[in-house]
């Protein structure tokens, strides 16, 4: 999905291909089209379009699928407000 982008590169999502057993769920879930289903096991084809909402960890059955929901980019974009481009980091998140 084009039109909603994350930023670059941040996004905690990680797939574990050999605990994918190709149910098709994350394809089915992800608002984003994220994940492709490609010979019977998914392939994250648009990791930058995650937007770190959880829906397909949640609904994989084998817990394939890792990200840590949240704040992340929404956090690193109100630090930039804050402190200022060179100051902000995605690793320091302080609030919930
Ligand atoms: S939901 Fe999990 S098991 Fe199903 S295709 Fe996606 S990664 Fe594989
Ligand atoms: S966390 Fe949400 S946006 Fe990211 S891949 Fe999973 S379902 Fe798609």
């Amino acid at each position: 999905m084009e039109k909603f982008r994350y930023l670059p590169g941040v996004s905690t999502l990680e797939l574990d291909v050999q605990a994918c057993v190709g149910c098709g769920m994350c394809e089915i879930v992800c608002p984003h089209g994220v994940f492709l289903l490609e010979n019977s096991k998914a392939k994250i084809c648009d990791l930058d379009g995650c937007m770190e909402c959880g829906a397909c960890a949640k609904n994989c059955p084998t817990s394939a699928i890792r990200v840590t929901p949240g704040v992340g980019c929404a956090n690193y974009i109100i630090q930039t407000w804050i402190k200022g481009k060179d100051a902000a980091s995605c690793d320091s998140v302080e609030c919930c």
